[in-house]
């Protein structure tokens, strides 16, 4: 009534009937997240609409760029990591303990937000080529960053052994502050038990259990690993597909059992040394996060930059849809697949981050809607005439 005191009179009617219609469908949604680490997870599952109707197959992707803290899949495993230290006893919050990460970006971003809210400090360690909005988005959230030259995995400035070595010098020194801890995403099983038991679920639960595939781009390999291992138990039959881009060595490793087909030994060959420009996935070792799920992979399928690109391009033109390159790439091998696999068919994978995180590098390139862009997708929608 008070309401209708100060409406204008030509307008009360109007306001009566809307007050009556939300009176008459109102349904306490009453959903309150404990703070970021609650609005992690349970992402919306989005059919890409033009990719269905190009190819027959629904093509549903897990959005998990709305995850609420870091943006990205790797808020489920930065959180599972910190649970995990949590319960062993490495980690105390609001002790000054300090995180130490040795990340492309998206990790670190998950971690460097959960730190704050749960009191801790971050540290990361990170190539220097990745786009720089990466890094800037660390700063702005507090994290300590250092971005070194890429280096393979054997030198012991490459960024995964430099985070170890900062945790390891953090916890010597008695003159810092609380414990220092390595994260250590490749090798830790807090990595793939965030997609056991959190992505793999909820896939399965939000498509009633009807998949025919799962595809995905592995960087630690923790996603295709964790959702491999709770599907194929669920569904024996559903087909894991891995999505590489060039310079990776796992395309081979999942096609052909080895790593590389010269002499050179795993890791010591440098992903970045091959002009791509897309960023989070392809290694050139098998680290515990792939090699656990390793078994459960049936196939792989190559996607290079200029397919990334049109895809990413197609996706904002046709669906609204705006990513970053590991998303894109994932989509072109479910679109791939789908053509192999036919009509019919129900394929799920993943899309990991926004455009935002890419507005520098990937998205730096051509404008939407290039010749060259319809060119290369209709390669790979009628995959008779892709070389
Ligand atoms: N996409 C992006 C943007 C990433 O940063 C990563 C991880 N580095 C992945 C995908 C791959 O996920 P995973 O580490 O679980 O293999």
């Amino acid at each position: 009534k008070q309401l209708l005191r100060v409406t204008r009179v030509e307008d009360q009617e109007l306001l009566k009937k809307a007050l009556a219609d939300l009176e008459e469908n109102w349904k306490s949604q009453a959903d309150i997240k404990e703070g970021v680490e609650g609005a992690i997870g349970n992402t919306p599952l989005i059919k890409i609409k033009s990719l269905s109707e190009a190819t027959g197959c629904e093509i549903l992707a897990k959005a998990e760029f709305l995850n609420g803290a870091g943006n990205s899949p790797k808020d489920r495993v930065a959180l599972s990591i910190i649970h995990m230290a949590e319960e062993q006893g490495l980690l105390t919050p609001h002790s000054g303990d300090t995180i130490y990460e040795g990340t492309v970006g998206s990790t670190g971003i998950s971690l460097a937000a959960i730190c704050r809210a749960r009191g801790y400090k971050a540290h990361i360690c990170m190539p220097d080529d990745m786009a720089i909005e990466k890094s800037d988005l660390l700063l702005k959230l507090g994290a300590e960053v250092e971005r070194v030259r890429p280096a393979p995995i054997v030198d012991q400035k490459q960024f995964v052994n430099l985070a170890r070595t900062r945790a390891a010098e953090h916890t010597a020194d008695p003159l810092k502050p609380g414990r220092g801890l390595f994260a250590d995403q490749f090798e830790t099983e807090a990595n793939w038990r965030a997609h056991f038991t959190g992505t793999g679920p909820e896939i399965y639960d939000q498509t009633g259990g009807h998949i025919d595939a799962f595809v995905s781009g592995a960087g630690t390999g923790g996603t295709i690993s964790g959702v491999a291992m709770f599907l194929k138990k669920r569904l024996p039959d559903v087909k894991i597909v891995l999505a590489d881009p060039p310079g990776s060595g796992l395309y081979n490793r999942v096609k052909f059992g080895v790593m590389f087909d010269t002499k050179e030994k795993e890791g010591t060959r440098r992903r970045h040394q091959v002009d791509t420009i897309v960023e989070g996935i392809g290694i050139n070792r098998v680290t515990h996060n792939f090699d656990v799920g390793r078994e459960l992979v049936d196939d792989a399928i190559r996607v290079n930059d200029e397919q990334a690109l049109a895809m990413a391009r197609w996706l904002v033109e046709h669906d609204g849809i705006f990513v970053g390159s590991s998303s894109a790439v994932n989509c072109v091998a479910a679109t791939k697949l789908a053509k192999q696999l036919g009509p019919g068919h129900r394929i799920v994978t993943l899309l990991c981050d926004s455009g935002a995180r890419h507005l520098s590098k990937f998205w730096a390139n051509r404008e939407v809607g290039g010749s060259e862009d319809d060119v290369c997708l209709d390669q790979i929608l009628n995959p008779k005439r892709d070389s």
